[in-house]
């Protein structure tokens, strides 16, 4: 059994529950996709653990890339204004995007960037994310293809997911104790 750090409150979704998870995922990505050109592209670099499990999970050919984008405004996270500080090496135009998200919170990142990426002319743009939290009252600003699974309106960590750039390299999603950010 994997040993809990000590800055995380509770596990919420286990080594064992993510591969069950990404397998699922993995599986229907794979049927949607047969004979098609599909190219997965994740944002860092949260997205960069699940990345590498779902494109494993995925028999079909694919091809991959990656974006960097930073975040204007104070309240930064959730602005929806996006600056792309990495853009992609390859040419998406006629090719079938499937963009793989770690969490989505408000999707007005994701929104900024579809918008952006579907101006390049892909065949077909679409999103797999992870996690998607419930916000009440909220409904995100995209509508996601895949999820992986819900999760609770807190702060989580781990599977790539940072707070000040630690934790993203716990095998486990899980809550961080409030006393570690407040
Ligand atoms: P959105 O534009 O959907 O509001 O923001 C999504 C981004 O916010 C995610 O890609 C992630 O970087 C960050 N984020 C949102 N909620 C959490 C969370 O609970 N934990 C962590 N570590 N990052 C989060």
């Amino acid at each position: 059994m994997t040993t809990l750090h000590p800055d995380v409150e509770s596990v919420l979704f286990s080594e064992e529950d993510i591969a069950q998870i990404v397998k699922r995922m993995g599986e229907q990505i794979s049927r949607d996709y047969a004979g098609k050109d599909l190219v997965l592209i994740a944002v860092l670099r949260g997205a960069v653990v699940f990345m590498g499990d779902l494109m494993r999970a995925i028999d079909v050919p694919l091809s991959i890339d990656f974006m960097a984008v930073s975040s204007y405004g104070a309240n930064a996270k959730s602005s929806g204004i996006v600056r792309i500080v990495k853009d992609l090496d390859m040419d998406i135009k006629g090719r079938d995007v499937l963009i793989v998200e770690d969490i989505l919170d408000s999707g007005l990142t994701l929104k900024y960037l579809m918008q952006n990426l579907s101006n390049r002319g892909p065949a077909s743009l679409e999103v797999a994310t992870f996690l998607w939290k419930d916000v009440e009252g909220k409904q995100a600003a995209i509508d996601p293809k895949y999820v992986g699974t819900h999760c609770p309106d807190a702060f989580v960590v781990g599977y790539g997911l940072d707070y000040a750039e630690h934790y993203r390299n716990l095998p486990y999603v899980g809550i961080l104790k409030p006393e570690v950010y407040s």
